[in-house]
């Protein structure tokens, strides 16, 4: 579905400034994501940090020609001379009014989900539930916030049936804006949990705000033995439709839950509704999944599902595989996993993602793609498509699984390319033996059975594994700049392989959101970065006398702390006929450990910066001892005011501006006024608050199965040299991880534990090397079960505090030959 340029002015109400002709089929507010300039509608959104606009050059460049925002560009009639300029008052307001508008051309059952948790997991179970009778357009994995719905919405073509959207909302006010843009026929409050209440003044006020998505829809689906969600909805002025709530308790609810019946692999749910009874039984048995099931029973059973139908598709339904997952593969490929489902908006957002990863060996992009079902078009349009999209985004090998795919071998651009009839056939193949230095997106419908190629294709890594959540690294880094200025540069620390993390995906995900600068420990970490396509600014905190060429040669900004370092860096460069290059002083004004004196140092200091030109001071910084601590305030304070002596006066002396820096992580949210110029994010970008030790959002889990499991009696001793005796008949389990992978040994002898399934884990005995015990005796469990170390449910301050030590120890001091994956939503 396209518009013509003149009526997309007219529905957001703009004044355009340009006059030539464009269809717009797509809109974009991401400059990364661009992939059809000619068809494509930007809209230059500002929020805190970015603004859109500064985009508009490099989009025009690229091909777009169609802008909407709120400064016209002056020199647009010469310099922009094919653009069309769309002058709005709000940009966001404007791609929410176009969605909006767009959304009215829809006479169709519209599905709105929104509550605390499971959003994504009801949306993504109704399409599995519905999508074999119907076309549905949905949110991609999860776009619900103010600028993810109207994108969401946008979707939503010729061929929708159906429509489910998520809305998330964090703060008051926001809910009204997504209503009018989804207009939901049906809308389902999952929960009502804990998430963002700090924004709420009650849990009932956040309820309201989340009913506003039920207002004109005709049918509402809730949970009706929720007494907050109860009493909001009853309270509901004018709401004229129909009130499907689920009860366990009521007999009288429309849904009413009879019975629920766990069983070791499955659940079966007998239910009444509207008073005929029946039931249907789901592969799940977690508490979650469980409850979500209620409405998706519900919207289905609404939409026509017939009750035996409900439960045959129950039975199939998949877990939700929310991430894409990067694998370091065999021969030097990369794999990106994305199981997730096989629709062509998800392909679109994962040929996206491959190609936003640098890749310094500029290694070959290869897609394995199997059939696509339920597209609502014809096969010939669907795979048309595919291969315009894999044109688009630079696919350079394709290898397509199914018969559909061979049979539209001709729709597929790209030369090297091959078909097979089923994965069997591919893995057979010498195509598929041949592969080596590829980035490799595999991208398959489960019923495809694309998990055998991923197992084929990735290393055979140790069974322990610390798995990195690279969208929580996003979330923290953005909970930090909350309390930034606008205009706050910002360094992030990924010193020691990124507290652990492992440097090169961290420094990738952080470039992508734009950090100014990345610090790291020694030269040879930043060559490592360099080596793998990071282009940001990158400091190196710990120069060594030794190192100085290779940070010339990679641009690595070193710090210079004292004279010896300052001279000797000084003579390099001019050896090399190097001018101007940036570094970072130093100041020591309480720690003690690096930098130059205040008091003692300043016009010395000056005096030989002054006397050459090879190198530039950039910035000049200082280290808090104790910004954890409202012990230490007054130091603190003393600490700055000794900064600023020493940094004003080299300022003073130089005319271009220096930065100043001194907040750490927990400087940035405790000094927010010492902020000066720039902060230096740690810790807190890897989950963890310094100053309270509780988790922002979980970025690492370190994690491990069972090998085996003894039954020993009462009594009996654990390990070397029988540190633990067994008090009962006991249940011993050994898990492969040990001191040698980075698991501390003063953990040993019941001082820490683990998780295995949920249940703490306490370690007995002296843990070993490669290998430690643990008493899973009240633990239902069996070997080959997965252990949780630390992460995403045993915060790793559990473990510091167990042995009396900081969490940057045990992040730290996670071995190398553990491997790393990471995740990305
Ligand atoms: C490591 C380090 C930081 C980051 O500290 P966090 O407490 O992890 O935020 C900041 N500045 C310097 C100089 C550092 O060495």
């Amino acid at each position: 579905m396209t518009y013509t340029i003149e009526k997309v002015t007219t529905l957001i109400g703009a004044r355009r400034f340009g006059a030539s002709d464009a269809k717009i089929g797509f809109v974009l507010t991401d400059s990364r994501s661009l992939c059809f300039p000619e068809e494509t509608l930007f809209f230059a959104l500002k929020s805190g940090r970015n603004d859109g606009h500064y985009y508009i050059p490099e989009l025009y460049r690229r091909g777009v020609r169609n802008f909407v925002v709120t400064e016209v560009p002056a020199d647009y009639a010469t310099e922009y001379a094919e653009a069309n300029f769309l002058k709005v008052v709000d940009s966001l307001e404007a791609l929410q009014r176009l969605a909006e508008r767009h959304r009215d051309e829809f006479n169709i059952p519209i599905v709105g989900i929104t509550g605390s948790n499971g959003k994504t997991m009801v949306k993504e179970w109704l399409n599995q539930l519905l999508c074999d009778d119907m076309f549905i357009t949905r949110s991609p994995r999860s776009y619900n916030s103010q600028v993810g719905v109207p994108l969401s919405v946008w979707l939503l073509n010729e061929h929708t049936q159906v429509g489910i959207f998520e809305a998330g909302i964090s703060q008051p006010g926001e809910m009204l804006a997504l209503r009018d843009i989804i207009q939901p026929t049906i809308a389902v409050l999952t929960n009502l949990g804990d998430a963002h209440q700090e924004n709420f003044i009650s849990k009932e006020m956040k309820c309201k705000e989340k009913l506003i998505l039920f207002h004109d829809a005709k049918t509402v689906v809730y949970n009706g033995d929720d007494p907050i969600v109860n009493g909001c909805v009853n309270e509901l002025e004018d709401f004229k439709g129909e009130r499907l709530f689920w009860s366990l308790k009521d007999k009288r609810a429309p849904f009413f839950i009879k019975s629920v019946e766990k069983k070791e692999t499955a659940t079966t749910v007998t239910y009444i509704y509207k008073g005929n009874e029946s039931w249907y039984s789901l592969p799940f048995i977690d508490d979650a999944s469980v409850t979500n099931s209620f409405a998706c029973a519900a919207v289905a059973l609404t939409l026509g599902v017939g009750v035996d139908v409900l439960d045959e598709r129950m039975q199939q339904l998949e877990p939700i595989a929310m991430r894409l997952e990067v694998k370091q593969g065999q021969h030097g490929c990369t794999l990106i996993n994305d199981s997730y489902n096989s629709d062509i908006n998800s392909l679109d957002i994962a040929l996206d993602f491959m190609n936003r990863r640098p890749d310094h060996q500029g290694r070959r992009h290869t897609l394995i793609l199997s059939d696509i079902y339920q597209s609502g078009m014809t096969t010939d349009e669907l795979y048309q498509e595919v291969g315009m999209l894999c044109q688009q985004r630079g696919v350079e090998k394709f290898i397509g699984v199914g018969k559909d795919l061979q049979s539209h071998a001709y729709c597929i651009g790209v030369k090297a390319k091959y078909f097979f009839e089923s994965v069997e056939e591919l893995i057979d193949s010498d195509v598929f033996k041949q592969l080596h230095d590829e980035v490799i997106l595999i991208k398959g419908a489960r019923r495809f059975g694309f998990d055998q190629l991923t197992e084929l294709l990735v290393q055979k890594v140790h069974e322990t594994t610390l798995e990195v959540n690279l969208n929580a690294v996003v979330k923290n880094l953005n909970h930090y700049r909350s309390f930034m200025k606008p205009h706050t540069k910002l360094v992030c620390m990924i010193k020691a392989d990124a507290y652990g993390a492992g440097s090169v995906e961290i420094a990738k995900t952080l470039q992508d959101h734009r950090v100014d600068y990345l610090a790291v420990a020694v030269a040879d970490e930043g060559v490592t970065l360099r080596k793998n396509g990071i282009t940001s600014n990158i400091m190196i905190m710990n120069p060594e006398m030794t190192a100085f060429k290779t940070m010339f040669d990679y641009d690595l900004e070193p710090e210079v702390y004292s004279f010896r370092l300052l001279d000797a860096l000084v003579k390099e460069a001019e050896k090399e006929g190097i001018t101007g290059f940036p570094v970072h002083i130093k100041l020591d004004t309480g720690m003690h450990r690096l930098g130059f004196d205040p008091h003692k140092d300043m016009d010395e200091l000056i005096r030989r910066l002054k006397r050459q030109n090879a190198i530039i001071p950039r910035s000049v910084f200082s280290h808090f001892v104790g910004a954890d601590s409202d012990d230490f305030d007054t130091f603190s304070a003393q600490q700055f005011e000794l900064f600023k002596l020493g940094a004003d006066k080299l300022q003073a002396a130089f005319d271009h501006k220096i930065l100043f820096h001194m907040d750490n992580s927990a400087g940035i949210e405790h000094f927010p006024d010492r902020q000066m110029d720039m902060c230096r994010l740690g810790l807190g970008l890897y989950g963890i608050n310094s100053r309270n030790n509780k988790i922002i959002n979980n970025v690492s889990t370190l994690k491990t199965t069972i090998l085996q499991i003894h039954q020993l009696p009462a009594g009996e001793s654990i390990g070397y040299s029988r540190k633990t005796y067994l008090e009962r008949d006991s249940l011993i389990a050994a898990i492969p991880i040990g001191y040698a992978d980075g698991l501390d040994r003063r953990l040993s002898n019941r001082r820490g534990y683990c998780l295995v399934n949920g249940q703490k884990a306490e370690y007995v005995g002296n843990i070993c090397m490669d290998v430690a015990m643990i008493d899973v005796t009240d633990i239902d469990c069996k070997e080959g079960d997965s252990v949780e170390i630390f992460g995403d449910h045993l915060p790793v301050t559990v473990l510091s505090d167990a042995i009396d030590t900081i969490p940057y120890e045990v992040l730290t001091g996670i071995s190398n030959r553990v491997k790393r994956v990471y995740f990305q939503d």
